[in-house]
């Protein structure tokens, strides 16, 4: 089955409101063409609702960084899927920074990833075993744990508009990258394996798995290439245009059907 490759910016916490419209407006012509790639940046908060508008007659989607699992309430600091719906399709959740510094749990990204299909947007879910778990050999029954307990409770009938990003924390804004055959090989037997035990064959067929991890220009076609590679989740190069144009003309290049 054909998947739509899908290359999503973080921007994480950079780039001013203006800063970030400047950028998207710089962007959305490089890459306009290039429509067999999902192409998504992922801006702040405080700039995404300007870069939607920006963005609103572009092929060139907007994601959140972080969503609520309650519609609404007593939680300070946060938003709701039901906020984002009107300025977003994607919203990424349990990023290892996230999980980190945060606290952000395994049930709490479940949750989260309910709410967001509820609201008919697509969550990008992040996986990925430290250094630590890596050296321990420990990365493949860590990354099944975290996929199972992100799908929990979600029909198979949904998954198909779930992307999962592998990114082990040991290569994220490190400049390390894993091999993109072993990229591949966790990405099948720890995830797309793991899919396929919960919900079938066809189900983990459908499902696009990113890596990420100081993907850039200059590595972006071996992850490609790989067959359950669909696309990336890019931090630092997603912040300069030419490469994140550059990353999109690739996957157009290798993946495009
Ligand atoms: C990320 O934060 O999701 C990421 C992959 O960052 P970088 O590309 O900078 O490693």
């Amino acid at each position: 089955m054909a998947r739509r490759p899908i290359i999503a910016g973080n921007w994480k916490m950079n780039k001013s409101p203006d800063e970030s419209v400047a950028f998207a407006r710089e962007l959305s012509p490089k890459i306009a063409a290039y429509s067999e790639v999902e192409r998504v940046v992922a801006p702040t908060f405080l700039a995404m609702t300007a870069v939607a508008s920006e963005l609103k007659d572009s092929p060139v989607k907007v994601a959140a960084q972080d969503s609520h699992w309650q519609a609404d309430g007593a939680y300070t600091s946060q938003v709701s899927a039901a906020m984002l719906k009107p300025f977003v399709d994607y919203v990424i959740i349990g990023h290892s920074e996230c999980r980190a510094y945060l606290g952000e749990s395994d049930e709490n990204v479940n949750r989260k990833a309910k709410a967001i299909l509820a609201e008919g947007l697509q969550p990008i879910i992040a996986v990925g075993e430290s250094l630590a778990q890596y050296e321990a050999g420990e990365t493949v029954p860590f990354v099944r744990f975290q996929v199972i307990a992100a799908q929990d409770g979600i029909a198979a009938a949904d998954m198909a508009r779930v992307v999962i990003a592998y990114e082990p924390i040991w290569a994220i804004g490190t400049g390390k990258s894993a091999s993109g055959d072993l990229a591949d090989d966790i990405i099948r037997t720890a995830v797309r394996a793991t899919i396929a035990e919960l919900h079938g064959d066809n189900t983990a067929e459908s499902v696009r798995i990113q890596y990420g991890g100081s993907v850039k220009p200059g590595n972006m076609e071996e992850f490609l290439s790989q067959p359950n590679i669909d696309g990336a989740l890019v931090g630092g190069a997603s912040l300069d245009v030419e490469d994140f144009a550059a990353l999109v003309e690739i996957a157009a290049r290798v993946k495009g059907h």
